[in-house]
């Protein structure tokens, strides 16, 4: 046999596997603006206190592309305005607020990523090293912001939890099966990583992030002083992420109907 034929295979099987996506922010950085967005909308939108978990959840489930087996859906998808907007029609016309502030969550979040693409092209490019993959900037971010996320991994990993395969969910899955056309086991995949990955900690969050983006390699080198320091002051780009996040989530709700007046179904 030709000893060579499985490294063959290897490499031809490594080639077909999808490459690990550009990324924007992580799920932490994501639920760390969420919480801040949350604090400025919900005193102009008392109907969505009593779903922070929905809310929650959707600021993180709109990277939904980064689900185990969902190579067919791309970023520019789940983050595109008419993915957005079919949402929140389908949301409204439930007159489910759940669902409501599910898509709210994911307006924030797809504001939020504008920011962190213009920091990207401030300190992108060979802030780790030329090898060093895209996706290392997002995950060191994350990794930077651990002293300041306070309840957030948390909270996000318990309304992950939450939003796993639970009848109260169910319409929200369905509506995100519907709008992005993807199949139940992606939208559950997601969510049990992000809780599995949320729940744990912050060693075992940045571990399973490290190990689902294929970045092992590169994470020590990513977490010395250097590299620490040419990611920069974060602070004003936080800032600047949860304001496009507000205001993205203020424009959906001005393009329809407040849905202050209709019924509590609660
Ligand atoms: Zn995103």
């Amino acid at each position: 046999m030709n000893m060579r034929a499985p490294v063959f295979w290897a490499c031809a099987l490594a080639a077909w596997l999808p490459a690990a996506p550009a990324l924007a922010w992580g799920p932490l950085s994501h639920a760390i603006i969420a919480q801040r967005a949350f604090a400025e909308l919900a005193p102009r939108a008392p109907w969505l206190a009593p779903h922070r978990d929905a809310f929650d959840w959707g600021a993180a489930c709109a990277d939904l592309q980064e689900a185990p087996g969902a190579p067919y859906l791309s970023r520019a998808r789940t983050h595109a305005s008419d993915s957005l907007r079919g949402l929140w029609r389908e949301a409204q016309a439930s007159h489910d607020r759940g669902a409501q502030a599910f898509v709210v969550g994911w307006a924030v979040h797809v504001g939020a990523d504008d920011a962190f693409d213009a920091y990207e092209s401030a300190h992108g490019p060979g802030w780790a090293g030329k090898d060093a993959p895209p996706a290392l900037l997002g995950w060191a971010v994350d990794a930077l912001l651990i002293p300041k996320a306070g309840p957030a991994l948390t909270r996000l990993g318990r309304a992950a939890a939450m939003h796993l395969e639970s009848p109260a969910s169910a319409p929200i899955a369905a509506m995100v099966g519907r709008v992005l056309a993807v199949d139940d086991a992606t939208y559950q995949g997601w969510a049990r990583l992000t809780a599995s990955a949320c729940l744990g900690g912050p060693d075992r969050y940045l571990a399973e992030r490290a190990r689902a983006l294929r970045l092992e390699p590169f994470t020590a080198a990513a977490l010395e002083p250097p590299a620490r320091l040419a990611l920069g002051d974060l602070t004003p780009w936080l800032t600047r992420a949860v304001r496009g996040g507000v205001d993205r989530a203020r424009a959906l709700a001005k393009a329809a109907p407040d849905p202050r007046h209709e019924k509590e179904t609660r």
